[in-house]
């Protein structure tokens, strides 16, 4: 397993491998994290990292994945509070009060693809293996959020609307949002056909002409990275604090879960950020 990136560390902590993006170590009011395949105790096509649970792994695994993730990146295990996704659009903002949904207790709603908090103590946890992970972080008015950006997602634009939650809920000034889109399905590998590749065309404010490029006989690839960043500038980010990682899933399925590459018989990475206690 070679892994190669110019802006994404991998890091491991007790033969725990996670990656870290500098943009955001150097926001000490936050830890953050986002998952790899290494160090975790599920078999096969799970091996061993697997924090999703609704993927066919046994659940005791998964479970004691996520203390041992929790314990090497820094995370308080009774503090997470994971997202419902769907591929939709519902931001959601959780409290102390929410922690341990989706992992120690059941989800009690259905379609959140998107979380937001300011308090400490809560771990927002979002879920992937090829879609897009988008981290938020304003360090003026200490609020974070993680979104979960596939290409529905992603042409919702998600990316804007829970820069617009935390704007309206906790009034943060966009310029202050430190951004970070993380390891996902690259362009190099990320194949559509005509249908997805029409929603994406028709994005004409963000010109698509950037994020999108046609191989004949109706193939297309699509950058989701690159359309998510042109997406957090249209919120009001600025260029300078976002960054998109190198790092695409399917051209690192061994250190990532790919979805593509697995052809779906895979486990699930996860997105983990909390605001430190005092
Ligand atoms: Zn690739």
């Amino acid at each position: 397993m070679i892994y190669n990136s110019k802006n994404t560390d991998l890091k491991f902590v007790d033969g725990v491998g996670f990656l870290q993006f500098p943009i955001l170590g150097r926001l000490d009011f936050i830890n953050h994290a986002f998952s790899t395949r290494v160090g975790g105790v599920s078999d096969g096509a799970y091996k061993s990292m697997n924090l999703n649970f609704k993927r066919g792994d046994d659940p005791e695994k998964v479970m004691e994945n996520y203390r041992i993730f929790c314990k090497a990146a820094g995370f308080d295990f009774d503090s997470l509070v994971s997202s419902s996704q769907d591929h939709n659009t519902f931001v959601r903002c959780v409290t102390k009060a929410d922690r341990g949904i989706g992992i120690t207790r059941p989800h009690d709603i259905e379609s959140v693809d998107a979380l937001v908090t300011n308090e400490p103590g809560v771990t927002l946890v979002t879920h992937y293996a090829d879609c897009t992970p988008i981290f938020l972080a304003d360090p003026e008015k200490k609020v974070i959020a993680l979104a979960h950006a596939g290409w529905r997602g992603t042409v919702s634009k998600i990316g804007e609307i829970t820069v617009e939650k935390m704007v309206s809920e906790y009034g943060c000034d966009p310029t202050d949002i430190i951004a970070v889109i993380g390891p996902a399905i690259g362009q190099c590998c990320y194949e559509v056909d005509t249908p997805v590749y029409e929603e994406f065309a028709c994005l004409t404010e963000l010109k698509p002409a950037y994020f999108t490029q046609m191989l004949g006989h109706g193939k297309y690839l699509v950058d989701l990275k690159e359309t998510n960043r042109r997406m957090l500038l249209e919120a009001g980010l600025l260029s300078i604090n976002i960054m998109i990682s190198d790092v695409c899933t399917k051209c690192n399925s061994g250190l990532l879960y790919s979805h593509r590459a697995s052809g779906g018989q895979r486990g699930g990475l996860v997105a983990m950020m909390c605001i430190n206690n005092e």
